[in-house]
């Protein structure tokens, strides 16, 4: 059986009240066009409230941009599992590229931070693990070992039984917020490493992980991307701003 399709907006640093309803509305209004693909936004961590004001079916879910693992304490500015999850987050990504290249998340920190949603008791959240190549990487034909390298890091202390709550997102670097997506061809090839790697390391139980692509996915790309055989769904920057690009984007998966 594959995967459910699944298709996640990455709202970054951007977005308002005004735009929460805005997109709130157009799914609302699509709900019937959506009953085979579970959407999930992440927005900033201020506007989670706004959001799960408008949450109205349960396809919908909510994620947070990143978290820090502690429980709690003296961590100025940052969010614990237990505040997102008051929030209305179920779903958190680690690992982003922007997270790792320009605030410090470490291949440790990332492990860090899935070992605390993993170990979270008191609610059930999935993880999105970003992983993916810089341009350089590529060009130097090390693709396939830099995202073998961050899996294994990541997943270092995950179980088999834990792997259900794990969606890995691949986006290359230089395909995010640039305009250049890769090839289908090119991220099947990716993806079908990753799986692959998951079902020897996790058995038989990580065919069922989604796989997400994500890179500049848009209206009029999504769906050819979404027809690979390894690819289960996209992460959308950019494209998630845009009511109707996303809603076009989710009913391609
Ligand atoms: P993009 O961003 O769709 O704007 O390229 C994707 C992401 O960073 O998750």
């Amino acid at each position: 059986m594959q995967p459910s399709p699944l298709v996640i907006a990455n709202w970054k640093m951007n977005g308002n009240r005004q735009l929460v309803q805005q997109l709130a509305k157009v799914l609302r209004e699509s709900q019937a066009d959506l009953t085979e693909v579970a959407v999930v936004v992440c927005p900033p961590a201020v506007l989670l409230p706004a959001w799960q004001q408008e949450v109205f079916y349960d396809a919908i879910h909510l994620g947070a941009q990143d978290l820090n693992e502690h429980a709690s304490g003296a961590h100025t500015g940052e969010h614990s599992l237990a505040l997102l999850h008051e929030a209305g987050a179920d779903y958190a990504l680690i690992g982003h590229s922007e997270r790792r290249q320009f605030y410090g998340d470490s291949g440790q920190r990332v492990q860090a931070k899935v070992d605390a949603v993993l170990s979270y008791q008191e609610h059930l959240f999935k993880l999105v693990l970003c992983v993916g190549e810089h341009e350089q990487e590529r060009d130097a034909g090390r693709t396939i070992e830099v995202v073998q390298q961050q899996l294994e890091e990541a997943l270092q202390n995950v179980s088999a039984a834990q792997i259900a709550q794990v969606v890995v997102a691949y986006e290359p670097v230089w395909a995010i917020g640039t305009g250049k997506t890769a090839t289908p061809a090119q991220a099947q090839e990716v993806h079908a490493f990753i799986r692959q790697w998951l079902v020897q390391r996790f058995g038989a139980a990580a065919q069922q992980i989604p796989l997400l692509y994500g890179g500049s996915v848009k209206a009029d790309n999504a769906a050819t991307l979404f027809a690979e055989a390894d690819i289960d769904g996209g992460l959308i920057g950019g494209a998630s701003l845009e009511a109707q690009a996303f809603l076009e984007i989710c009913r391609a998966a």
